[in-house]
C-alpha cells in the first residue's frame, strides 16, 4: 500500500524533475511540481506523469531545452528525458467562460498564485518548488497551498477551489472530475462541493463528448469504479450523461436481495477486471437495454436492445471505433446460456460465432456478470465451459473460413465455379459441415464436398 509523505516532508521528487527545475530556476525561471502529481506523491502514490508550471513562456522553454516540442493545442511544451516525457507549462490565468465549457481566453501569467487559483480542486491546487534563482541563493524549494490542499490531501476529501457553483459553472467538467477523482483516490467530496453538483448536474449537457468520455474512462480505471458512478446517479449527472443507464434505478431484479437493477450493473463493474477496459466497459453497459424492455417482466430482447444503445452511448462519448465494435458485439452476445449436454460441435460453434479473438473478452464480462449476480465467477457453468473451449482450441480444429482447407479461390479454379454470391454459400456450409466433422477438413475431401454441393443448386 502507498504511504503518505509526512506533513512537512519533502515530497520524493525524481532525478529528472528534479533536474528540469533546478534548470529553470538557473535560468531565472519560477517552476513548480503541480496538479494531479504533486498530489499523487504527497499521497505516496506513483504518478502517472509529471506535470511542471514555470513563469518560462514558451519561447523561452524552447531555447533552454534543445529539441523539446511546443503543443500548441495545449499550450504546453513537452521536453524528453530518456524514456519519459515531461510536460511544461507556462503560468496562466483562465478568462472568459461562456458556455459551461473551457474558457475562451488563456493568458500567461507570472504568478503560481493565480495558476493554482484556476485549478479545480484544492488537492489539484497545490505546487512544490520555488522562485528564479541558482542554488547559490540557497533559498530551498518548498510547498506552496493557498486553498488546504495538504490537510485535503490527508483527510481524502475533494474540495473545490473557490465557490463550487461558479467553478462548476465555468467548467461543468469539473463536476465529473470530481467523482472520478472521488473513485480512483477514493476520497470523499465534501458537503458543498457534492451539493453544487447535484443542483447544476443538468450543465453537464453542454460538455463534449470527447471530454467525457475520457473522464469516464479514468473513472473505469478506478480499484472500484461504483464509488464514482454512484456518485454519478445520485446527483443526477448520470441522467444527463446517459439516461438509459440512470433508468437501471429502481427496476427490480431478482439476484441479490434487496438489490436493482443498477445495484447489479455496479457489481457487475466492480468485479471486471480493472486493467481490461473493453470488459470493464461492457460490463457498464451489459444490461443498459434492460430499463427499455422491462415491460413483460422478462427484459425480453434486452441484449440486441442494448447492444445498439451501447453503440449510441459509446459513439456520443468518442470511443475508438475498434473499442465500440468490440463492447457492442459483447453487449449482443452475452446472454449465451451454457448446457452440460452441448456436443463438442455446439462448443466449436459456440467459438465460430463469438470469435476466437472475443472469447476471453466474453468470459471476463460473465465472469463479472456472475459476481454481480451475487454468484462464484465461474457459476452458471463457465468453468466447464472454458474448458471444453480451451480443448477445442488445442485441438486447432476449423472454427471459421480463413481455417478451411480450400477458399474461393479453389472452388474458382478447380470447379470452375463463376465468381458470385454462391461461392460464400458453399464455404459457410463447408464450414458447417467441418465444424460438425472436423475430419473433413482436407483438400480433396473438401472439393469432393463442394462438387456435390454445386450439383444440388438448383
Ligand atoms: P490524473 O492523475 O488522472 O491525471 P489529474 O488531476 O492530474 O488526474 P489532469 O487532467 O492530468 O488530471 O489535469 C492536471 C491538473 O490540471 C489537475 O490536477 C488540475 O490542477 C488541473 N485541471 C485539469 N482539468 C481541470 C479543469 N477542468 N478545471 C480546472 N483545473 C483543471
Ligand atoms: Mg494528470
Amino acid at each position: 500500500m502507498s504511504r503518505p509523505v509526512a506533513p512537512g516532508a519533502a515530497p520524493a521528487i525524481p532525478t529528472p524533475v528534479d533536474d528540469l527545475l533546478g534548470r529553470l530556476w538557473h535560468e531565472g525561471h519560477a517552476a513548480y511540481v503541480v496538479g494531479g502529481s504533486l498530489r499523487d506523491v504527497l499521497l505516496g502514490r506513483t504518478p502517472a506523469d509529471w506535470d511542471l508550471a514555470t513563469s518560462a513562456r514558451p519561447d523561452d522553454l524552447l531555447a533552454i531545452f534543445p529539441g523539446a516540442v511546443y503543443e500548441n493545442q495545449f499550450g504546453t511544451v513537452a521536453v524528453r528525458r530518456g524514456d519519459e516525457v515531461f510536460e511544461i507549462t507556462t503560468f496562466r490565468s483562465d478568462h472568459d467562460y461562456a458556455d459551461f465549457r473551457r474558457p475562451h481566453r488563456v493568458e500567461f501569467g507570472d504568478s503560481v498564485a493565480l495558476d493554482l487559483a484556476r485549478r479545480d480542486f484544492t488537492v489539484n491546487a497545490m505546487a512544490w518548488g520555488r522562485e528564479a534563482g541558482d542554488k547559490a541563493s540557497r533559498q530551498a524549494p518548498g510547498l506552496i497551498d493557498p486553498f488546504g490542499g495538504r490537510e485535503d490531501v490527508e483527510r481524502g476529501i475533494l474540495r473545490a477551489v473557490g465557490e463550487p457553483a461558479r467553478r462548476f459553472q465555468e467548467d461543468a467538467l469539473r463536476m465529473v472530475r470530481a467523482v472520478r477523482l472521488a473513485a480512483t483516490l477514493e476520497f470523499r467530496i465534501e458537503p458543498a462541493t457534492l451539493a453544487a453538483i447535484s443542483e447544476q448536474s443538468e450543465l453537464v449537457e453542454h460538455l463534449s463528448g470527447e471530454r467525457l468520455g475520457a473522464e469516464l474512462t479514468k473513472l473505469l480505471a478506478a480499484p472500484r469504479p461504483s464509488v464514482g458512478l454512484r456518485l454519478m446517479a445520485d446527483t443526477g449527472v448520470l441522467a444527463h450523461l446517459s439516461p438509459d443507464l440512470a433508468s437501471q434505478r429502481g427496476i427490480a431484479q431478482n439476484k441479490v436481495a434487496g438489490e436493482d437493477l443498477w445495484d447489479h450493473t455496479l457489481r457487475t463493474v466492480d468485479a471486471a477486471p480493472a486493467a481490461h477496459m473493453v470488459v470493464r466497459l461492457a460490463a457498464l453497459v451489459h444490461d443498459i437495454g434492460k430499463p427499455a424492455t422491462a415491460a413483460d417482466g422478462h427484459f425480453h430482447g434486452h441484449e440486441r436492445v442494448g447492444a445498439d444503445l451501447a453503440r449510441a452511448l459509446l459513439e456520443r462519448l468518442r470511443f475508438p471505433k475498434p473499442v465500440v465494435e468490440r463492447v457492442v458485439a459483447l453487449v449482443r452476445q452475452h446472454m449465451f446460456a451454457y448446457e452440460v449436454s452441448w456436443s463438442d460441435t455446439a462448443v466449436r460453434r459456440f467459438i465460430g460465432k463469438v470469435g476466437r479473438q472475443a472469447l476471453d473478452d466474453l468470459f471476463g464480462l460473465r465472469a463479472a456478470d456472475n459476481v454481480g449476480s451475487g454468484g462464484a465467477p465461474d457459476a452458471s457453468g463457465l468453468g466447464e465451459l472454458r474448458r471444453r473451449v480451451a480443448q477445442q482450441l488445442a485441438a486447432d480444429v476449423a472454427l471459421d473460413r480463413a481455417d478451411l482447407a480450400i477458399d474461393g479461390d479453389d472452388l474458382i479454379g478447380e470447379l470452375g465455379l463463376r465468381p458470385g454470391p454462391s461461392i460464400g454459400r458453399i464455404l459457410d456450409e463447408l464450414l458447417d459441415r467441418v465444424i460438425a466433422e472436423p475430419s473433413l477438413n482436407d483438400r480433396p475431401t473438401l472439393l469432393l464436398v463442394a462438387q456435390s454441393l454445386v450439383e444440388d443448386e438448383p
